[in-house]
């Protein structure tokens, strides 16, 4: 499988500059065309121009296509299709600032302007996150890609005084308003060139081609949506791997080969470490990457997770969707942080970068780790996981201040004659207003999976929660326990109610609340 495209490779061979032979549009190799001198003359200096004229504008491009990418015999040419983004990206903006020109030219001083925001190319989405070393989480407030607010014909429906009066409807102004908003068609709409010169045309010629022009642009978007839905499907979008290829061409990773998993929010790809270290640090000889998938849809029911989470409350609600799933990345980052720091077995963190989680990798030679849900272990060894995930909860919760929050032996990995915590995007501090119940839920996985796996030591779900949180709840059976779980967890929001965030009332033997420190 090859889902970021880096793994493809084709010979090259041929004269001429690398990044020329590489380009889909360069110039095909070993064609024979019977032509004369002049014309062959005339296309070489045609050619050198371009080159010339390339190598300045796209400097960049250049030096991406002569990268890491391309090593040894396995000559790769599968960065094509990002260098021929990265243009397409370049050409789009080139075409939207000229649009932009013209816009301003044609509504000039007029009071009555007309937006040609809808027919840029680059959406304004895609531009605001251009840049990719901005801060993310401070510029949500001003959009400045907002549209400007539509102007309309004065509703008096004429412009000048007394005699000078023109109405709209005055057949000459009618006329040329008509050509001059065949502009506003779709840029792929044909117009001819008319434009420059003072032709009127009549409303009647002039709504056959609007309605021809919105249909031909219905059409278009409606292919342009296929697309794009196929791509988020792999996560991997333009965008994405456009990072990755970064991340490859910094030297960070030296391969990435391949995908691991394919999940409802996220796509876990295998990559080998590069050589070039991240704050200082070596990189892991294996490293996973964890996209989160930037469809969003599938995020709509996490919500709870994250917004009642008050590490993250001012944030939410000022944020666009896409920024939010780069939350659920830095999320899983600062939540494996602490359980490194616990000395939790769990993934080191690499880099954060955008929606991409950059870790080490647990299993060895592209293969991961098992699952529990996988593995068959002896009764000795699921004894031995037992206890240890008793352990890691317990750590988890006291000295990490986290709730797991989709513990499960789905999100377990067996690796070293051990258990190794993954997943941890959606865990939350036991003072979140649905901790508890994310706990109890927890201990209910790990305490079914335990006895169903034949391991006489494993308690109840509620012995084990019990034993998590040091909590004394003392009901026997699911319905009263949950209800105690509800009271504690609405006497807490209470309490931080009236004494502010980060602290906890659980303790029941007068401890001094949790208070976590990163
Ligand atoms: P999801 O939200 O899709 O469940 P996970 O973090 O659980 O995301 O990752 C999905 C799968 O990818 C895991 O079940 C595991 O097999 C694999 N995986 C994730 N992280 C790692 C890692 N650091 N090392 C090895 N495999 C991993
Ligand atoms: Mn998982």
């Amino acid at each position: 499988m090859d889902p970021v495209g880096v793994a493809a490779a084709a010979p090259e061979t041929g004269p001429g500059p690398a990044w020329q032979s590489k380009c889909p549009w360069g110039a095909p190799k070993n064609v024979v065309i019977s032509c004369s001198l002049a014309d062959v003359m005339s296309e070489q200096l045609a050619k050198e121009l371009q080159l010339e004229e390339e190598k300045v504008a796209f400097p960049e491009v250049v030096t991406v296509a002569e990268g890491p990418f391309i090593t040894g015999e396995n000559t790769d040419t599968s960065s094509d299709l990002m260098l021929a983004q990265m243009l397409q990206m370049e050409f789009d903006r080139e075409y939207d600032a000229q649009l932009r020109r013209e816009e301003k030219k044609f509504n000039g001083d007029s009071k009555v302007s007309i937006s040609f925001e809808n027919y840029r190319k680059v959406h304004p989405y895609e531009d605001s996150d251009s840049s990719e070393d901005e801060v993310d989480w401070q510029d949500t407030r001003h959009d400045p890609y907002r549209a400007d607010k539509p102007t309309t014909t004065p509703k008096k429906g004429f412009i000048g005084k007394g005699k000078e009066i023109t109405t709209k409807h005055d057949e000459v102004v009618c006329g040329r308003k008509n050509t001059a908003r065949m502009e506003n068609f779709g840029p792929d709409f044909q117009v001819g060139d008319g434009i420059g010169m003072d032709l009127k045309l009549s409303n009647q010629v002039f709504n056959a081609l609007k309605q021809h022009a919105y249909s031909e642009e219905r059409r278009s978007a409606r292919l342009h949506e296929k697309k794009e839905h196929s791509t988020a499907e792999k996560a991997v979008d333009p965008k994405t791997r456009l990072i990755l290829y970064k991340m490859v061409n910094a030297g960070i990773l030296e391969t990435i080969t391949g995908c691991i998993s394919t999940g409802k929010e996220s796509v876990v790809f295998h990559a080998y470490g590069g050589k070039t270290g991240v704050d200082d640090k070596a990189v892991p000889p294996e490293c996973a990457l964890k996209v989160f998938k930037t469809t969003l849809n599938e995020f709509k029911n996490r919500d709870k997770y994250i917004k009642d989470d008050y590490r993250f409350k001012d944030r939410f609600s000022k944020l666009n969707p896409r920024k939010v799933i780069r939350m659920w990345a830095e999320k899983e980052m600062h939540n494996l942080t602490r359980m490194q720091k616990a000395g939790i077995p769990c993934p080191e963190v690499v880099m954060l970068k955008k929606h991409i989680l950059v870790m080490s990798f647990i299993g060895q030679d592209q293969v991961p780790a098992p699952k529990l849900k996988e593995v068959k272990l002896n009764s000795e060894d699921m004894k031995k996981a037992y206890y240890q995930i008793l352990h890691m909860m317990q750590q988890l919760y006291k000295e990490c201040s986290l709730v797991h929050a989709d513990l499960s032996e789905y999100n377990m990995l067996w690796h070293d004659g051990k258990v190794w915590l993954i997943d941890v995007s959606q865990s939350v501090e036991p003072t979140h207003p649905h901790g508890l119940e994310f706990l109890f839920r927890d201990c209910r996985n790990v305490s079914q999976f335990f006895q169903k796996g034949g391991v006489s030591e494993a308690p109840n779900e509620r012995e084990l929660f019990n034993a998590v949180s040091g909590l004394n709840i003392a009901a026997d059976n699911e319905v009263d326990f949950l209800a105690e779980i509800e009271a504690l967890e609405k006497m807490n929001e209470d309490h931080v109610q009236k004494h502010g965030k980060k602290t906890s009332p659980f303790s029941s033997d007068g401890d001094p609340p949790i208070i976590y420190n990163e």
